[in-house]
């Protein structure tokens, strides 16, 4: 099950240009299931926590006030193969470089307001899940909350 799960984040300038809706569209559309949602909030602490290994960037500072100056929609989503999947909907993180048709190209404003996040590794899906969602928080597609997570 692990590699058929990955997290993503619809950040604060996507959400604030409406783009929440169009986005799920593209997400359905590329036939992943939502395993989890929620509509919420990053704190300073969190964002930082979420964003530490970029902590020696340049652009680490800038990057959590952004990611903490509005609402974001986190989910968990499941598809065969869902991290790499997911990477190529979104497309590049500079959304100049990314390709036609993806989120990125659609929603995505500049390579830091780019419109959403995708986890990189099944590893990284696991732990940015476990971040945000409790098990009795993701639900299987009969409905039923995960005996096991995903
Ligand atoms: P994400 O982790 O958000 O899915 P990514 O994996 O494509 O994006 P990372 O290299 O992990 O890209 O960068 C994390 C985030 O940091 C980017 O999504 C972007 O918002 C911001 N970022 C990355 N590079 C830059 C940069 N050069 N200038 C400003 N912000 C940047
Ligand atoms: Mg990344």
């Amino acid at each position: 099950m692990a590699g058929n799960i990955t997290f993503t984040m619809i950040k604060p300038g996507a959400v604030h240009n409406e783009y929440i809706g169009p986005i799920l569209a593209k997400i359905n559309e590329a036939g992943f299931r939502i395993v989890a949602m929620k509509f919420t909030k990053l704190r300073t602490k969190q964002a930082e926590v979420f964003y530490s290994v970029h902590s020696e960037r340049p652009f680490y500072r800038d990057l959590v006030k952004f990611m903490t100056s509005g609402p974001i929609v986190v989910a968990i989503l499941e598809k065969p193969n869902a991290v790499d999947e997911y990477r190529k909907l979104i497309g590049s993180t500079d959304p100049e470089k990314a390709e036609e048709g993806t989120i990125r190209k659609m929603f995505a404003e500049s390579v830091q307001l780019n419109a959403v996040h995708g986890s990189d590794s099944n590893e990284n899906a696991i732990i940015e899940s476990d971040f945000f969602f409790s098990k009795s928080e993701r639900f299987s597609k009969d409905g039923e909350v995960y005996e096991v997570a995903p």
